[in-house]
């Protein structure tokens, strides 16, 4: 099979002869199990890390802990500076992290490229950012005082990222963070470790080459054992998770519990309304990309289709034929339009999905199935399937993370499409196809969307970092990339000055000595 570059992109981002799994900038180290990490895209090993361990763990710690001594005094805009540079190393090596992401993960070539064009966005972002944490001024009741508040980093920020953004999600918090003035510890997933290891390589050349301390970027490798250590340590103010809503519950309660702060990013099951008026060429680019876009393992991926019955057949046969267009192979090869999934545990829930809602009474449109035989050979490579459903069964309800898509039908005005939208637990993305701007602007209202996204004529998937990204219900509630998400990373503080000899109090109260 050919090689892709994937070989060259291993030497260029230095994971030929990684065995570590922990670090805090260019020191390496790690007594815990090796963790390998195979490629869904054909099986085949790609590089081991060490798990760390509670003394690796701890290690890592003391030197985030001393370094953000250090890094909360420099200037907002100097801090900037150090994320500018990384922003410009992300540039050269694109390629090579994109190709990375592609092997480990399984997500096309392409969008490899674009999750680290993310990377880059964000860190555009936050060096402009760097002179913008403003607070606000207020005028004081008591006469020849000043009130105003100021942001202060908050100190230690655990990260804990998902498989399927293994390097994005990690930018999106550390460079908000970073300038903001906290330290990072961060723990990618177990499924793809050497995301981490890579990311890590690239940020600690610019921290040394700036003469920066150990600890302001570091690395924890493993399971959720090292999650826990993170999550259940009072040094740590900030946790930032992303991961499925079964996660984000046991992390909410552990953070909660010691009175931390979470930002936590969890499951979707995105829907999409089709009414009336929707333009179907618009419509069918939307839903395919959608429902298949990452072999359907974006947060954001469109699960449900909610069409009107008026246009329920058109829609369904336009869809389904589109999907016979769909080339699945080695994402890295970019006549293909379908990767893998991630692991055989996913080929075993979307298998389950399938098998569920036919037993619910649901109709296969689109039969899936696994691929096996030449190109095949890691077993993780399945059909993109799509089935009729009711929106009250229970394998609808759930968000199975693969490339299965329900079709829904309503009938009536747009409110009852709202409410099969809205009619489940998770909260992330949503948009409506629509030319009518009551639907639309119904869509938007109080009365519609319950999500954290609500997009007109767009798909559920494929944010912008410039906006806020999160989602509300089981989704978690966490905000973090644009508009003033930076706010959770910072303590807000209220500075009241008196510059007077009178020593006057709030409300009027009298106390006189
Ligand atoms: P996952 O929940 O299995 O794991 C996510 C991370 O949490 C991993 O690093 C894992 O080791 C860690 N973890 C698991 N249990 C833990 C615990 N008890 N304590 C501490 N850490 C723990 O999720 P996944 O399979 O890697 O990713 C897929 C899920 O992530 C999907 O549900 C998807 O929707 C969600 N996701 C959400 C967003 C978003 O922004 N809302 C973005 C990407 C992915």
């Amino acid at each position: 099979m050919a090689d892709f570059g994937i070989k060259e992109a291993l030497s260029t981002l230095g994971l030929e002869d990684i065995n570590n799994g922990s670090s805090t900038g260019t020191k390496w180290f790690s007594n815990g199990d090796i963790i390998e990490s195979y490629s869904p895209v054909d099986g085949k090993l790609i590089g081991k890390v060490k798990a760390s361990t509670k003394d690796d763990y701890e290690a890592v710690m003391k030197t985030a802990t001393e370094a953000f001594k250090t890094w909360r005094t420099k200037p907002a805009p100097l801090r900037g500076e150090i994320v500018r540079q990384f922003g410009e190393k992300l540039r050269e090596k694109k390629e090579a992290l994109g190709k990375l992401v592609s092997y480990e993960m399984g997500k096309s070539y392409q969008e490899g490229l674009g999750e680290v064009q993310e990377m880059i966005d964000i860190c555009d972002f936050a060096v402009g950012l760097s002179r913008q944490l403003h607070g606000l001024t207020m005028h004081s009741e008591r006469p020849g005082h000043r009130m105003y508040e100021q942001y202060h980093p908050l100190g230690v920020v655990g990260i804990i990222s998902a498989f399927n953004f293994p390097v994005a999600v990690w930018a999106w918090n550390t460079a908000l963070a970073w300038i903001c003035g906290d330290v990072c510890i961060w723990k990618p997933s177990e499924k793809t470790p050497l995301c981490g290891v890579a990311c890590q390589n690239i940020i600690s050349e610019v921290l040394k080459e700036n003469n920066l301390p150990e600890g302001i970027s570091c690395l924890v490798n493993g399971d959720y054992k090292v999650g826990e250590m993170m999550t259940k340590d009072t040094r740590v103010p900030l946790i930032s998770a992303t991961g499925s809503t079964r996660m984000g519950k046991i992390v909410a309660k552990e953070v909660a519990g010691r009175l931390g702060k979470s930002l936590l990013e969890l499951g979707g099951n995105n829907a999409i309304i089709v009414t009336p008026d929707a333009d179907i060429k618009m419509t069918v680019i939307g839903a395919v990309f959608g429902a298949v876009g990452t072999a359907g393992q974006r947060c954001t991926s469109t699960r449900r289709l909610i069409i009107h019955e008026s246009m329920y057949d058109k829609v369904k046969n336009a869809v389904a034929d589109a999907y016979k267009q769909l080339r699945i192979g080695n994402p890295l090869d970019e006549n293909n339009h379908v990767g893998p999934l991630i692991d055989k545990d996913a080929v075993k829930n979307y298998e389950n999905a399938l098998e569920k809602v036919v037993a619910e009474g649901g109709k296969i449109v689109v039969e899936g199935g696994v691929l096996s035989g030449e190109g095949y050979e890691s077993g993780c490579y399945v059909k993109p399937a799509i089935a009729e459903a009711g929106n009250y069964y229970e394998i609808v309800q759930h968000e199975t993370f693969a490339p299965v898509l329900y079709l829904l039908k309503y009938s009536g005005d747009v409110e009852n499409a709202i409410a099969l939208q809205n009619g489940v637990a998770q909260g992330l993305s949503s948009a409506i196809m629509t030319n009518n701007l009551r639907e639309a602007e119904r869509f938007l209202s109080v009365q519609g969307s319950d999500c954290g996204i609500a997009n007109v004529n767009i798909g559920t998937s494929g944010a912008e970092i410039g906006g806020a990204f999160g989602g509300e219900k089981e989704t978690g509630g966490g905000r973090e990339s644009g508009s003033d998400a930076w706010k959770v990373y910072m303590r807000r503080q209220t500075n009241t000055i008196n510059y007077t000899t009178d020593l006057p109090l709030a409300q009027g109260i009298k106390f006189d000595l």
